[in-house]
């Protein structure tokens, strides 16, 4: 056992590249989760302008553009409900920018284990492998 580590942080020094991302692939994801931020600026405008303006509500006119959430949702409270969860998706966004920076990006918070690359590709910002997105999401 030598003592000469200077000053690692006290995290296990194999969480520092745990997943080994190469430079492209930061840059990749970087760009997607950049994208991805973009897009759901964008849609919060939308979302927000549907929800205030009252003929948007009552008109059951059909942002078909939001093709990923369903067809019914356009309520009101329902966009309030929308913004409030892009406002998440944003912040988890934020978040895995920042994991990207400190080269944490693409391990489980739970189990430690490197997420699937298919995974990230579609959900570039989970925080979890998908057997633990399973465990949490059957535990709530
Ligand atoms: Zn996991």
């Amino acid at each position: 056992m030598k003592k000469d580590h200077p000053k690692e942080p006290t995290r296990k020094a194999e969480s520092k590249k745990a997943v080994g991302l190469k430079p492209q692939e930061v840059e990749h994801f970087r760009k997607l989760l950049l994208d991805l931020r973009n897009r759901y600026m964008q849609k919060m405008g939308e979302l927000a302008e549907e929800a205030l303006t009252p003929e948007a509500a009552g008109m059951s006119a059909s942002p078909s553009h939001l093709g990923d959430v369903g067809s019914d949702y356009y309520s009101q409270e329902l966009s309030l409900d929308l913004i409030e969860n892009e406002r998440a998706a944003l912040y988890e966004i934020e978040e895995a920018l920042r994991r990207l920076e400190q080269g944490t990006y693409g391990v489980c918070e739970e189990c430690g284990q490197p997420i699937a690359r298919e995974r990230l590709e579609l959900l570039p910002y989970t925080r979890y492998c998908i057997q633990c997105a399973r465990k949490i999401e059957a535990g709530q």
